[in-house]
């Protein structure tokens, strides 16, 4: 398998003014497509683990020949979890989610306030590029980030949400203001395919 970029499921303006087309462009066209280009040239070396979806070769990173493994690591990673990203954003969302996940983030967190609080913190404090996460860790909802593309996959967890704080992610509209592009990340957050990567994750 080749990878290849995937299309964005919406146009590149259609997350305005929360999150411009200038900085999607170059975040799924360049960024991304850097990442998926730098793993497939590692994976030349390692043609048995170019033939699997990249999520089970980051569920295996370890496994990875040690050669590669740093650069599947961070390419890989990216690769997935640029895809991953891409999803959870939409036009016309944001908002409180309903559903199971509207249930398990008011179990697991106590409100969806409390949630908000703790996942803003956790995105903002990342020190560092890295990622923000909300995952699902034996049935239950947990918070957590990690440096670079690392990806909570690697530690046998379910991503269910995620936000991107490189500065590639807010640096065109916000410059240094990462506290205001979470903000505004909160306006395209696409709770029904949170919901769906949730219900997923349960069946695991
Ligand atoms: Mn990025």
């Amino acid at each position: 398998m080749v990878y290849m970029l995937p299309k964005l499921p919406y146009d590149y303006n259609a997350l305005e003014p929360h999150i411009d087309e200038q900085t999607m462009r170059l975040h799924h066209d360049k960024h991304h497509q850097t990442y998926v280009d730098k793993v497939n040239a590692a994976l030349e070396k390692a043609p048995a683990w170019a033939n699997k979806p990249i999520e089970e070769v980051i569920e295996e990173i370890e496994k990875v020949p040690a050669e590669i493994r740093a650069a599947v690591r961070n390419h890989g990673g990216g690769h997935a979890n640029h895809t991953f990203f891409w999803t959870v954003m939409g036009p016309n969302a944001g908002g409180k989610p309903a559903g199971e996940i509207g249930k398990a983030i008011d179990r697991d967190f106590g409100s969806f306030d409390n949630f908000k609080k703790q996942f803003s913190d956790a995105a903002l404090n990342r020190f560092g590029s890295g990622w923000a996460w909300l995952v699902v860790d034996k049935g239950k909802l947990k918070i957590m980030d990690t440096m670079n593309q690392d990806s909570p996959v690697s530690q046998g967890l379910v991503p269910v949400l995620t936000i991107d704080v490189w500065e590639h992610s807010y640096y065109v509209k916000y410059q240094n203001r990462r506290a205001d592009y979470i903000a505004a990340w909160w306006n395209v957050v696409n709770w029904k395919a949170v919901e769906e990567y949730y219900k997923k994750a349960g069946k695991k």
